[in-house]
């Protein structure tokens, strides 16, 4: 077996298609949903069918209450967490700075910055030899947001990917001596269902012209670059950001 590994938000998009990337390869996996439980089971069921070994946790990444019960319910499912993906994160409709208010900017922090601190440190706490544990790694979901800034879409949205590209940074150089690496994917337009939750389902194809490789991408393909970034064979890299963008 490769480990136990948590996906955020594994129930749909990227990180579906990463979950079930991953228990191809071995891994045992725990799927955390926030509200669409029937997807979170049809990925641990497919799962399941294939061989793997799955489960479907519910939790809001940003509820402290809800991020232990995560990892608690794990140690006693699957046994200790060797592997972290903080996939899971929201946009909101697409707005100026105008109509964005702090309502929004809560919302969007909580989930996007917020819930994978918090996932860290629960992860950190079991991997790092630093406190008896036996390692692990760590892919942080960032987006191409955060390099070209969101404008007249989602400021908000790409603030907190940048926070989540500093984080990994600074993540990555605090804990290297304890066994843990920490990395970020910032994947370019993907075709998932997050388009739609922003108010423009064809964004992908509207936006594609505008990718060097002239297509979107499919979640597929960024989580091959997160299992890559989870494996051995980066091995000695940490603090790495690694873009999925087709070029962009
Ligand atoms: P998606 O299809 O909308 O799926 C989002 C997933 O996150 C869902 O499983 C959702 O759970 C979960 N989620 C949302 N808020 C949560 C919370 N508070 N607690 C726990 N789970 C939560 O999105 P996606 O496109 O796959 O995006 C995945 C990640 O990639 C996000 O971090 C996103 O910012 C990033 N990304 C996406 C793109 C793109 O073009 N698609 C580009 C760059 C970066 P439910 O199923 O229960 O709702």
């Amino acid at each position: 077996m490769s480990g136990v590994l948590i996906v955020t938000g594994g129930g749909r998009g990227i990180g579906a298609a990463t979950a079930r990337l991953a228990a191809k390869r071995g891994y045992a996996i725990c799927v955390n949903f926030a509200k669409n439980r029937e997807s979170a089971e049809g990925v641990v069921a497919g799962i399941g069918q294939d061989g793997g070994r799955a489960i479907a946790v519910q939790a809001d990444v940003g509820v402290e209450a809800d991020v232990a019960r995560l990892f608690d319910t794990v140690d006693r499912e699957l046994g200790t967490v060797t592997a972290l993906v903080n996939n899971a994160g929201i946009i909101e409709k697409q707005a100026r700075l105008g109509d964005i208010d702090a309502a929004r900017i809560a919302r969007m922090f909580t989930a996007n910055v917020t819930g994978p601190f918090l996932c860290a440190r629960e992860a950190v706490r079991r991997m790092s030899t630093r406190q008896g544990g036996a390692g692990g790694a760590i892919v942080n979901v960032s987006s191409a947001a955060s390099r070209i800034g969101g404008g007249g879409e989602y400021l908000d949205y790409a603030a907190s990917k940048g926070a989540i590209d500093t984080f990994t940074l600074g993540l990555a150089k605090e804990i290297a001596a304890e066994g843990i690496r920490v990395n970020a994917v910032r994947p370019g337009i993907i075709y998932t269902e997050i388009h739609a939750s922003g108010g423009e389902p064809g964004r992908v194809d509207r936006m594609k012209a505008f990718v060097p490789m002239g297509r979107g991408g499919q979640a597929e393909e960024v989580a091959a670059a997160i299992l890559w970034l989870l494996s051995d064979e980066a091995s000695y890299i940490t603090g790495t950001i690694l873009d999925v963008a087709g070029g962009r």
